[in-house]
């Protein structure tokens, strides 16, 4: 299971993708069009927000205790929750 680590390492670059396209859909929303009323292209970009959400809560979890992992800087070798290592290797 070596390639674990460089799994989670690709969810957390794809999840950190998904947030910034939604974040950057919803800022041109709003500097385009203005927030009222809401637009398509705002709530296009909250989805892609709330999904990543989601799409972490699901898959960034540790491989040893299923405890949800961080998304905010760097991911360790090392659980912050059990300890685990990280790339599968005990
Ligand atoms: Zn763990």
């Amino acid at each position: 299971m070596k390639n674990l680590l460089k799994n989670l390492f690709l969810i957390k670059v794809l999840i950190i993708l998904i947030k910034l396209t939604g974040l950057t859909l919803a800022w041109i929303s709003v500097i385009k069009q203005g927030v009222e009323p809401i637009k398509p292209l705002f709530i296009v970009g909250a989805v892609f927000m709330f999904g990543s959400i989601i799409f972490q809560m699901i898959f960034l979890r540790c491989p040893h205790c299923n405890k949800e992992l961080s998304s905010i800087g760097r991911l360790g070798d090392y659980c912050p929750h059990c300890g685990g290592r990280l790339d599968g290797e005990e």
